[in-house]
Formats: structure tokens, C-alpha cells, sequence
């Protein structure tokens, strides 16, 4: 499947650009203004670009890391897949699920692959994940055809509020400021040889909290652009967080949860790295103790 047109899109100081070879090309500027430097307006002519992109030369500037935002960063729709690998829902004892259990993100949540991320209680978890990002209009779509509906693969990390979750609040517990980190780049699946199989896993200051293959999904990536098509459109640009291995942090004995200071550093192989930096909320900061008792 690997292709010499594989693309790796990212986000610079909010504008679209290429990287190749740790270099970063403006889109705007090396396409004579033929595509905005707006990143998310590009999946709306997701099979122009790859074309263009595929064919454009250019040297770019040095990446600099501190500078990458979110490669999709204000999708219509965020999708998150619940308990889509076993070992996942084995050590949370729940039972497998007969069809993809879906939420949401809600999409002022996304962060980019360096942010700061600010703690708003002291259950804070972390969820590597592997997200799909839908690259053109997507209904009653066979799994046979499901990767034609896809721009590409990025990193996510599904940040989960535990005690908000257990309300139950789930959306919400996962949607705090930053909570949906995404990047460091999109890469179009012909970057692999198997966009279906590639190392997943998380470390917290250093240390190994999850690793796994994204072949252990339950659901796949076809399952589950099938199955959400099936019921309602996907849009150019959305996204889809497609669930956690194990090693989350709650169900630890005893459980671990992020603090102040804590590094969290999530990659996917052949996609990259993304490396987030804690800190403690001011007081009261999301409206517990002040008269919210809906
Ligand atoms: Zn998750």
C-alpha cells in the first residue's frame, strides 16, 4: 500500500503546510494561493490537494515542534469509539460490545500535539488512540470502500476526566479544554505498509503505560466508518477517536492518575509523537461548588 505520494500534513503557527523530511512547505505560498492556508478548509478538496500535493516541489523551512497545531483542528463531528480493544475492556471487567459503543468529543477540546493541558481535578487519565480523519462525504458507505473515504491516520490522546465519567457525564468528562490532542501530523494511509496494523502506546514522565498494535481493534477502521455511515453522513474534515488499548491509569492498583508537572508522550509508529505538559487548575475553575446541581 505504500505509495511515493504518501502526504504528512501539519499544522504550522495555524497554517496548512507539507512536511517532508522534517521540513515544513507552505501550501498557501508554494501553490500560488490555488489552496488557503486555512488547515481544516483542505479536506473540503481533499482529492485537488492530493493530487497537487503529490506532484509539488519545494525545500521548506525546519520543522519547529513548539509551532504544530492540531493537523484537523475544527472538525463538524467528533467521534469516539468506547471499549474497541479487549485487553482494554477486560481490565475495566466490562463485556465486549456487539456494536461500536460511540460518544463524543466536543470539538473545543482539540489541542495540538505539544499543548499545555490544564488539570481540572485530580483524576485526570490518559487514552492513546489512533484517529481516523474522514477525507470526503461519507454515507452508507461497504467497509469494502470505507479507506477511499479517508484523508489519513493521526494521533490522538482521549484525556478523561474519571470522576465527571462515573456521573455518568462521559462527553463532558472528555471534553475539557484540551482534552482532544491531535498530531503531530495527518498521514495518508499509502505512507504504510499496513495502515491497519502499526505500535500504539503512551508513557508518563518516561515511563510505559500502554503499548499495543492497532490490529487488536475490535472494530476496525472500515467497521467503523461502515457503521457510522450507515446512520448519519460523515463530513470532509471529521474525526474519529477509534478507542483505547490497555494501561489507563484508573484501573491501576492502586490507580494513577496525571498530576502537575507530569509529561505525557503518545505516539503511533510511522506517524510521530506528541508530548503534553500538565498543570493544576485555579480553584473552583469548572462551577463545582458553585450552585451547579443539575
Ligand atoms: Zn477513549
Amino acid at each position: 500500500m505504500r505509495s511515493e505520494h504518501a502526504v504528512r500534513l501539519i499544522n504550522v503557527d495555524s497554517r496548512l503546510a507539507i512536511e517532508r523530511d522534517g521540513r515544513a512547505l507552505d501550501v498557501e505560498h508554494a501553490s500560488g494561493g490555488r489552496f488557503s492556508c486555512d488547515v481544516q478548509a483542505v479536506y473540503e478538496r481533499w482529492a485537488d490537494f492530493r493530487a497537487w500535493a503529490a506532484q509539488v516541489d519545494g525545500e521548506g523551512q525546519p520543522v519547529d515542534e513548539a509551532r504544530l497545531g492540531s493537523p484537523v483542528p475544527s472538525p463538524r463531528q467528533v467521534f469516539a469509539i468506547g471499549l474497541n480493544y479487549r485487553d482494554h475492556a477486560a481490565e475495566g471487567n466490562v463485556e465486549l460490545p456487539d456494536i461500536p459503543m460511540v460518544f463524543t468529543k466536543f470539538p473545543s477540546s482539540i489541542a495540538g500535539p505539544h499543548a499545555e493541558i490544564v488539570l481540572p481535578a485530580d483524576t485526570v487519565d490518559w487514552e492513546a488512540e489512533l484517529v481516523v480523519v474522514i477525507g470526503c462525504h461519507a454515507e452508507s458507505v461497504q467497509p469494502a470502500d470505507a479507506w477511499d473515504h479517508v484523508a489519513g491516520l493521526t494521533v490522538g490522546q482521549d484525556v478523561s476526566e474519571r470522576t465527571l465519567q462515573r456521573k455518568p457525564q462521559l462527553c463532558l468528562a472528555k471534553s475539557f479544554p484540551g482534552f482532544s490532542p491531535l498530531g503531530p501530523a495527518l498521514v495518508t494511509p499509502d505512507e504504510f505498509d499496513d495502515p491497519s496494523d502499526l505500535e500504539i502506546g503512551c508513557l508518563v514522565d518516561g515511563v510505559q503505560m500502554q503499548k499495543a498494535r492497532t490490529s487488536d481493534l475490535i472494530f476496525s477502521i472500515p467497521d467503523l466508518v461502515a457503521y457510522l455511515s450507515s446512520i448519519l453522513p460523515l463530513w470532509p474534515g471529521d474525526v474519529i477517536f477509534t478507542g483505547t488499548p490497555s494501561g489507563v491509569g484508573a484501573v491501576r492498583n492502586p490507580p494513577r492518575f496525571l498530576r502537575p508537572g507530569n509529561e505525557l508522550t503518545t505516539y503511533i509508529e510511522g506517524i510521530g509523537t506528541m508530548r503534553h505538559r500538565f498543570r493544576a487548575a485555579p480553584r473552583h475553575a469548572h462551577g463545582e461548588s458553585e450552585g451547579i446541581n443539575a
